[in-house]
């Protein structure tokens, strides 16, 4: 046995106690959590969540049989590491603000956009009173093929979200289908209809005994839960009843729910509604996620008085400010129309424009790259007019598996990345993992600060074969001249020199005559205050500003209740950007910028004004991105951004920019 602090965000929630089940599959061994005076099998992820086990607890991990050994060791780690969170900065919801406006509900903004349409009600499932004295045997093979079925329906989620690298809907989708394989649910269940329960009423109050639990913990994630298991009742309810899972629903209906569930929002979207509102729920749940994924204009925690509207009723959802207006006149019907076709429009026009490269008004070019993080991702950012792969993240390339992958088949990966860019270049990151990225292959010792700790390329320090294994297979991609190579976490020139150095060697052994660019990445306030020095040896720079934000102003990146002052605009970053190019220029190196900053059109003009050459952004913002650039007066940014260096705060920064470069 051994003890662990938790350090996942808001404690073993669905998705790291799914983890925890998952390491524990691997093993022969029978394993236990223990908290509290409580003790639940790691093979139960109800029993897990139901441990209500939080952020920073210390708990009993136990293992019994032939492996514990190794059992332990990887139950440790999943315990020990902080999932990885996505790039998307999470909405915080306080409590619901107030609006006194006439006709308005006021709620909390999950996922914006303007859409107006019919109002639709949508109901759950009531059961009528059980008569009871049910034939055991045939309730048992009903709820059977119903969970089979249900099964069946999630496998084809889940294998669509992995094609479609939906990585959040790929891991709630994989939590389902742990909670629907779950022994607590299904004994629960089983044993009521060994006592003359329908298959129907045994499998409800299952989840909602469990649903009780879960509420009962009081923490506001593991209540969030909850609706999980609502969505598997329902979606298992239907089964045994046989409907057809289709909501009677026309194209474009504003749907309204006590509250959602994932299921029920992937279907909604297959079936084009046109935006959700909900009495509850949070902004930081599943439905809230894969809302934000969808591009679903998504407004939460609107109170009662959001259910007891007419159905029918016309509505104008303004999500990004969490309205829900009631009684639109004709003129604010036909002005919402209006903002969204000319939104339609502008958008249209620049996707027509995305091919080409893009230059400020006087003439300097900014190259408009991609992030991506698979060879299906750089084609996709191919079609979207990208000048080049900005960053491949060369960590995600290989996550989900137990194995590390060996050198050919890195080298035929990054290869179908080359491939995917036609003749653009393409920059690949070394492994960065450590901090709040973990594989399921490495599994890295417990560190008590993992984000200070060995990551990036301090991993490679410790583990120098994984590093030369990984710049073999670059240097065997073809043709080596469209490939860039690009170390993370660098904060001394040694790190730089060193790797270098390795490369040289490298590249004799395989009777290479040149080498491929090698970058480093400016993510620690170190590196860019020594970006002069870094740059007289590397042949370009890259600005992760998700971490650079982090290490500045001292906040974890994935802390919900600081994401919004998280800010990359904050002024002591603008100047560490304006060093970083100030010391590249001076040895005549390009900088780039590859973090979430150089997606947010707001931060364009900035960017290019401050010397940055390149703006790597995800694929679906470079139309928006060179359009912005092509708009811009490059001088006038230089003027104007020098002046934001002064100023107090991010949100002055944001102003600023509002005024100088009002973004329509
Ligand atoms: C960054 O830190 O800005 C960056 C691009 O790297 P990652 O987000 O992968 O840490
Ligand atoms: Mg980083």
């Amino acid at each position: 046995s051994a003890s662990v602090r938790i350090t996942h965000r808001g404690g073993l929630h669905a998705r790291p106690a799914a983890l925890v089940r998952k390491t524990a599959q691997g093993f022969s061994s029978q394993s236990q959590l223990h908290f509290a005076g409580k003790s639940a099998s790691c093979a139960s992820l109800i029993g897990l969540m139901g441990l209500g086990i939080g952020e920073q607890d210390e708990v009993q991990v136990t293992c019994l049989g032939k492996d514990c050994d190794a059992a332990l060791q990887a139950l440790v780690a999943a315990l020990s590491v902080t999932t990885h969170e996505h790039e998307q900065a999470p909405v915080i919801v306080t409590a619901r603000p107030l609006n006194t406006e006439a006709g308005v509900l006021q709620g909390v903004c999950a996922a914006p956009g303007l859409v107006c349409g019919p109002l639709l009600r949508l109901h759950t499932i009531e059961l009528p009173q059980d008569p009871g004295n049910h034939m055991r045997e045939e309730q048992l093979q009903h709820l059977d093929s119903a969970l089979e079925q249900v099964r069946g329906e999630i496998r084809n989620t889940l294998e669509h979200a992995r094609q479609r690298k939906a990585v959040e809907e790929e891991e709630i989708f994989a939590a389902h289908l742990a909670l629907l394989e779950d022994p607590t649910l299904l004994e629960a269940a089983t044993a009521a209809i060994e006592h003359g329960s329908a298959a129907t009423h045994a499998w409800r109050d299952a989840i909602q005994a469990q649903c009780a639990v879960l509420l009962g913990l009081g923490k506001p994630l593991f209540a969030e839960r909850a609706n999980d298991l609502r969505d598997l009742q329902q979606r298992v309810l239907r089964a045994l009843l046989g409907e057809a899972w289709q909501f009677q629903m026309p194209a474009g209906a504003i749907v309204v729910a006590h509250e959602l569930t994932p299921s029920d929002l992937l279907q909604l979207s297959a079936q084009n509604a046109a935006g959700i509102c909900m009495a509850e729920g949070g902004a930081t749940s599943h439905v809230a996620i894969l809302a934000r994924g969808k591009g679903m204009p998504c407004v939460v925690a609107l109170g009662s008085a959001v259910l007891e509207v007419p159905q029918g009723q016309r509505v104008v959802l303004d999500a990004g400010n969490g309205r829900l207006e009631l009684t639109p006149d004709d003129a604010r019907h036909a002005q919402v129309h209006q903002i969204r076709e000319a939104q339609q429009q502008r958008r249209q026009q620049q996707q027509a424009q995305a091919q080409a490269a893009a230059s400020t008004l006087d003439g300097v070019g900014i190259e408009v790259a991609a992030n991506v993080a698979s060879s299906s991702e750089a084609q996709i950012a191919l079609a979207n007019g990208a000048d080049g792969v900005g960053l491949l993240r060369t960590e995600f390339l290989f996550v989900d598996r137990r194995t590390a992958p060996d050198e050919q088949e890195q080298r035929q990966a990054y290869q179908a990345v080359l491939d995917a860019m036609g003749d653009k270049s393409v920059i690949i990151r070394t492994i960065d993992v450590g901090g709040d990225k973990q594989l399921d292959y490495l599994p890295l010792p417990a560190e008590a600060n993992p984000v200070l700790g060995l990551r990036g390329i301090r991993m490679a320090q410790v583990r120098p074969e994984l590093l030369d294994q990984q710049l073999r297979a670059l240097l065997q991609v073809c043709p080596l001249q469209r490939c860039r190579i690009l170390l993370p976490m660098v904060s001394e020139v040694d790190e730089l020199l060193h790797i270098r150095q390795r490369l040289d060697q490298l590249c004799a052994e395989l009777e290479l005559t040149q080498r491929p660019e090698l970058g480093v990445m400016i993510e620690v306030p170190a590196a860019a205050l020594m970006a002069e020095q870094l740059a007289e040896h590397a042949d370009f720079l890259s600005i992760g500003t998700n971490d650079l934000s982090q290490y500045t102003l001292a906040m974890d990146r994935d802390h919900a209740g600081l994401a919004a002052r998280v800010d990359a605009l904050h002024p002591a970053l603008l100047r560490l950007i304006a060093q970083t190019c100030i010391g590249a220029a001076k040895h005549g190196r390009w900088v780039g910028v590859c973090g979430a900053l150089a997606s947010d059109p707001l931060a364009t003009p900035v960017l290019v004004g401050l010397g940055v050459r390149e703006l790597s952004v995800s694929p679906p913002q470079i139309a928006e991105i060179k359009d912005r650039v092509r708009h811009l007066d490059a001088a006038q940014c230089r003027q104007l951004s020098q002046g934001l260096l002064d100023l107090s705060s991010a949100r002055a920064v944001r102003q600023a920019c509002q005024h100088h470069w009002p973004l329509s």
